[in-house]
């Protein structure tokens, strides 16, 4: 963990080439703490993913379920604005009820 002074909460940092994301702000100490995360600046669109991922720091957002079906947001890790749609998938259950009449010849 990265500790930094003087930066407004939101985002990420780079230094040295690696990424850090801002994790917390302690306001009384006026310090904001950073964590290493992989960040993929060129984040395109994922699709058909079970898991609602950030395209640019790869955090998944366990409550994604809570959300509309399509609208914006935004991490809840890095904070960048995301754009989504849910796709429902239909798959079935099939119980055997009654056979139709078999006739022997
Ligand atoms: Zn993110």
């Amino acid at each position: 963990m990265v500790v930094l002074k003087d930066l407004d909460f939101g985002g990420f940092i780079t230094i040295n080439g690696h990424s850090y994301r801002h994790c917390m702000y302690n306001i009384e100490k006026n310090m904001l703490c950073a964590e290493p995360v992989k960040l993929n600046k060129k984040a395109e669109e994922i699709e058909y993913s079970s898991k609602f991922k950030c395209p640019f720091c790869g955090s998944v957002n366990h409550d994604a379920w809570e959300l509309s079906d399509e609208g914006e947001t935004y991490c809840g890790s890095c904070g960048s604005d995301l754009e989504y749609e849910s796709v429902v998938t239909v798959e079935y259950n099939i119980r055997p009820k009654k056979c139709s009449p078999i006739t022997q010849m």
